[in-house]
């Protein structure tokens, strides 16, 4: 195997993990935002294109004759920090939990724009299309989070402030 097949190998599999995690963050959110439905629903959208973006890397990992066995979690601080901040149990959790989710995004995106610049160094055209394929994803849903966080934050205002508690 060349030399950029094999970071490019590395990194199909970090973002493997980095997808698993993601699974994990988003899950861990829906069960926070019922009262929040605008954003519930965005977040089970997002939750199956998750699930279908691992299963899409998982596709290019084996096209380079390897697979996910033994994947580690290389971004063990990164998103261990994230999930912690989510998971304090504050009455605006649902807005720390969208700056995580918004900072999560622009992670999942500079990670697809060098493994698409790494695919197509390494000749990888099916692979660079397939990691376009959820960069657009993480693109739509990072604009999206990014529009709708002033308005999460005052529909938080509003709730705390005539009384109405968030299942936070
Ligand atoms: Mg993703
Ligand atoms: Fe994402």
């Amino acid at each position: 195997m060349t030399e950029s097949k094999e970071h490019l190998l590395h990194w199909l599999r970090d973002a493997y993990a980095m997808e698993i995690q993601a699974r994990e963050l988003l899950e861990g959110q829906l069960s926070r935002v019922e009262n929040y439905p605008t954003l519930s629903v965005r977040l089970k959208d997002h939750l199956e294109e998750t699930k279908e973006q691992a299963r899409q890397l998982e596709r290019c990992i084996k096209m380079l004759d390897s697979d996910t066995s033994g994947v580690k979690n290389a971004l063990g601080k990164i998103t261990g920090n994230l999930t912690a901040m989510a998971a304090i149990f504050s009455s605006d959790e649902v807005l720390k939990s969208s700056i995580a989710s918004a900072a999560f995004e622009e992670y999942e995106i500079a990670s697809y724009k060098i493994l698409i610049a790494a695919a197509e160094h390494a000749g990888q055209s099916e692979i660079a299309n397939i990691c376009k394929g959820n960069l657009l994803q993480e693109e739509a849903m990072a604009a999206w989070l990014n529009t709708h966080i002033p308005k999460l934050a005052t529909d938080f205002l509003v709730r705390d402030e005539t009384g109405i508690k968030a299942k936070v």
